[in-house]
């Protein structure tokens, strides 16, 4: 039987009634053999996660301050859910070794994994299912690296039975058994790990959204969801700015060739964005797949008379943003000028010394400082190899009177950058979402 991985977040077992919603979701498709829950997470704005709390204990206790009181909201919140929906397990007594372990100054590690453990045994007890605690599976190098064949040889004997599992997410064991967790957001990873060797046909990934929508519904309201979305394309969107995974969750299902399902927990018939290895074919071609951006850039552009002959001039550019700890976005060069595109904030109480040796090391012909820009990233694997493209996208922008200042295709042919002063920014995703998507 083919089998599925459902990973749910932390808003999808916030309360029982998300416990419910879970549950229905879970029981219509046997396939939904592994299920791999977060801690509890925000029921409104104010509310506090309870990883955020178990952290805020873990602070407490190396204050030697005392942290009963915040163990209490934890415990209550576990308690209620089982309350409301009568699950058949007592937790007190597992609560009270948990807080006894924070007391006796458990690490940070421990602590925090502590919020997915009492989560899965909850699940597990109100969804009828075997619990397998996350550091009898998921398996780290000593070097805290993960152990992908550990993992999978331990995870191997439970494929084949007819028995489903809650595994938490979010922490597996170093080789001395001692708790490790992931990241902040680490049971997206989780999930992605548990899929990946268990083979998983599909890895679901349940949160509060439909899955990813095309661009910012806060300068396009309404705008179309994505439907299907190769990883490549993601992880340039991503890096743009939208998120919704945690970025090391593509890697070991990229690897396997499982596509992710992103889906919503509140709206479960939605079909949700598919994220899939490679897409074929691309309908219509031309269409592009998202775009995304980011304010606050600042733009150097240098220009030297025969840059190109001087062999160590790039060199010496970029040592001198080593030297500074300056990390650049892209580098788009012409013949005899280049721009160093570079995220403003990684230039503050820097920029006038590497200006200045800039001149001294480099000596430009000319060295232009622009602040305020703005990147906007379209992308889509239908673009490639489709003549027109820039041409509809720099029409769109031109009518709508936004001043290009900067354009980079990268070496993908899946993206086109673009840089506009930050006041142009939603100007700028509006028209392109016009033009290319209507
Ligand atoms: N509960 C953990 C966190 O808040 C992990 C997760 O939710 O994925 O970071």
């Amino acid at each position: 039987m083919k089998l599925k991985v459902a990973k749910f977040g932390g808003s999808s077992l916030c309360d029982a009634s998300q416990f419910q919603k879970v549950k229905k979701i879970v029981d219509r498709d046997p396939q939904r053999k592994f299920i791999v829950p977060s801690a509890p997470g925000k029921r409104h704005r104010e509310d506090i996660k309870i990883t955020d709390l178990l952290y805020l204990c873990h602070a407490q206790v190396s204050h030697r301050v005392p942290f009963s009181e915040i163990f209490k909201v934890i415990s209550d919140r576990y308690h209620q859910i089982a309350k409301e929906l009568s699950i058949p397990i007592d937790l007190s007594k597992i609560l009270l070794d948990v807080e006894d372990q924070i007391a006796s100054g458990a690490s940070l590690d421990y602590v925090a994994s502590r919020g997915e453990y009492l989560n899965a045994l909850l699940l597990a007890a109100y969804l009828d299912c075997q619990f397998l605690d996350a550091a009898d599976v998921i398996k780290f190098h000593e070097d805290e690296t993960i152990d992908l064949t550990k993992t999978q040889k331990e995870i191997e004997s439970y494929v084949q039975n007819e028995h489903r599992y809650v595994i938490p997410g979010f922490y597996g064991s170093l080789p001395d058994g001692s708790i490790k967790i992931f990241p902040r957001g680490g049971s997206d990873i989780s999930g992605a790990i548990i899929a990946k060797t268990v083979n998983a046909s599909i890895y679901e990934n349940w949160t509060d959204v439909s899955g990813f929508l095309v661009t910012d519904p806060g300068i396009v309201p309404g705008c179309r969801p994505i439907k299907t979305i190769t990883y490549r394309e993601l992880r340039e969107l991503s890096y743009m700015g939208a998120k919704v995974l945690h970025e090391e969750t593509i890697f070991p299902v990229l690897e396997a060739g499982i596509p992710i399902n992103v889906k919503n927990t509140n709206e479960p018939e939605n079909p949700g964005t598919m994220i899939v290895s490679y897409r074929d074919p691309i309908d219509p071609p031309g269409s592009i797949t998202g775009i995304a951006g980011r304010k606050d850039f600042t733009v150097l552009a240098i220009e030297k008379n025969l840059m190109k002959s001087d062999i160590s001039f790039v060199r010496k550019l970029l040592s001198i943003l080593e030297n500074h700890q300056v990390r650049f976005e892209h580098i788009p060069s012409g013949i005899d000028s280049l721009s160093l595109v570079i995220k403003s904030s990684e230039l503050s109480g820097k920029l006038d010394k590497l200006i200045e040796d800039i001149h001294v090391h480099c000596k430009p012909d000319l060295l232009e400082i622009h602040p305020n820009m703005a990147l906007v990233a379209t992308v889509g694997h239908g673009m490639a190899y489709t003549p027109g493209i820039s041409s509809k996208l720099f029409t769109a922008l031109y009518e709508s009177g936004v001043n290009v200042r900067m354009i980079d295709q990268g070496s993908s042919e899946i993206n086109i950058i673009v840089g506009v002063e930050n006041k142009d920014f939603e100007k700028a995703v509006a028209s392109i979402y016009q033009a290319f998507i209507g």
